[in-house]
């Protein structure tokens, strides 16, 4: 059973450190039906801060994995009118956006990856606008967990039903620094750790960074010029407030040149995608597009990924993390992205963040792509760090600089 005594500081957490809701702004949350009690203190909680209203889209695992099951196919890939007219209701209403993740990381397993992608492929192209939304960061936007049975049984495969979800929500809490009465502290406290590496970062100005490790990874990724490392909490480009998109979070990334970037990557974690699992797999790179890929499981689901558009040949994202962080070192594997992005150094596949260069949320779509920020609709970050990793920064005057020893910054 979930000790359910810190749903208010979550909720807290939730409502003023991760949307930052203000008063009279809408929020919308997505969330899973099993989280209504965690819900309802977030909806409180928002209210108090002084919003106009609170919106609520329950969803179902279960009633989802039916839906890829049995559906026709027309009408698992018809996105309705209405569902887009309601959610650019909201992106008009200035709203800021809530998502409860909780899920099982097999969910779609053994579903037909055509119907998954193609079902991905038209939500994706009907969400466009919401994405531009969220992936500008021009409104508040947050993502954060709730433990769910299957996903627990998943990460905790010997435990107990009870204690299975006990532990899930304890690794949930503990990682996204929830503690009574300190969590707000606690994520100011964070929140300048983390700017103070971005912030060297953004001194350094690398032209490019070589990762080397053991499991195979000898990678040279170009970063864009202009570019500007990220990291805990934002800043909206709409109205100017600060909002953490991700509970929890340790990274500090930027946007890498989808024209330079060279080598292979190895992954070092299962990336669950789709409600599937890759356990491992490679990939090649030249000239900053993968020109050859390998994958011990599900090389279908990889594929799909790879060949979706455009873009899902090319890189959108590089982030930092030291090995030696929260999440790595509980050596928990979640099986979701949420938290495993956190316990190691990423590279994200698809879509770049047009914050991560200097004016990039005022150029259009195609000037930044001309200057080398990927153009995807999907963005699909995976884990390739590892406890030797080392990482070295080359600057724009030919120096070779330390930026990671044994999986560690230097600085
Ligand atoms: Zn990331
Ligand atoms: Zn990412």
């Amino acid at each position: 059973m979930i000790d359910k005594s810190l749903f208010k500081e979550y909720a807290k957490l939730a409502v003023r450190m991760g949307v930052n809701v203000q008063k009279g702004q809408p929020l919308v949350i997505n969330a899973p039906v099993e989280a209504y009690e965690l819900i309802r203190e977030i909806v409180k909680e928002a209210y108090e801060a002084g919003s106009s209203r609170v919106i609520i889209n329950y969803n179902d695992e279960v009633a989802t994995r039916l839906g890829y099951e049995k559906m026709p196919m027309e009408e698992l890939c018809d996105i309705p009118e209405w569902q887009k007219s309601r959610q650019q209701y909201y992106i008009d209403k200035k709203a800021c956006f809530l998502h409860i993740v909780a899920e099982d990381p097999d969910l779609l397993g053994g579903i037909d990856p055509e119907r998954i992608n193609k079902s991905m492929m038209a939500r994706m192209t009907a969400m466009k606008e919401y994405r531009y939304y969220t992936m500008n960061n021009v409104g508040q936007w947050s993502i954060l967990a709730y433990p769910n049975l299957a996903w627990a049984k998943k990460v905790f495969p010997g435990k107990s039903d009870d204690e299975a979800m006990d532990a899930l929500w304890k690794a949930i809490l503990s990682t996204s620094r929830i503690e009574a009465g300190k969590t707000i502290k606690n994520w100011e406290e964070h929140n300048a750790e983390v700017k103070k590496h971005s912030a060297k970062m953004n001194e350094y100005n690398f032209k490019s960074l070589h990762f080397k490790n053991n499991v195979g990874t000898d990678l040279v990724v170009g970063l864009i010029k202009d570019h500007r490392w990220e990291g805990g909490c934002d800043k909206g480009t709409g109205w100017n407030v600060e909002f953490n998109p991700n509970i929890p979070t340790e990274e500090v990334f930027t946007m890498p040149d989808r024209y330079h970037i060279d080598g292979k990557v190895v992954s070092t974690k299962p990336l669950s995608y789709n409600g599937n699992i890759i356990s491992k797999f490679e990939l090649e790179f030249k000239d900053g597009q993968i020109v050859d890929y390998k994958a011990d499981d599900n090389y279908e689901v990889l594929k799909g990924l790879i060949e979706m558009d455009k873009g899902t040949k090319s890189l959108g994202e590089v982030a930092l993390i030291s090995y030696d962080s929260p999440i790595s070192n509980s050596n928990i594997l979640f099986y979701e992205t949420l938290f495993d992005e956190n316990a190691s150094c990423h590279l994200a596949i698809g879509a770049c963040y047009p914050t991560n260069i200097k004016g990039g949320t005022e150029l259009t779509k195609e000037q930044l792509y001309e200057l080398g920020g990927n153009d995807s609709m999907e963005h699909v970050d995976f884990m390739f760090g590892s406890s030797d990793m080392s990482v070295t920064g080359l600057t724009y005057d030919g120096k070779e600089v330390e930026v990671f020893k044994n999986g560690n910054f230097v600085f």
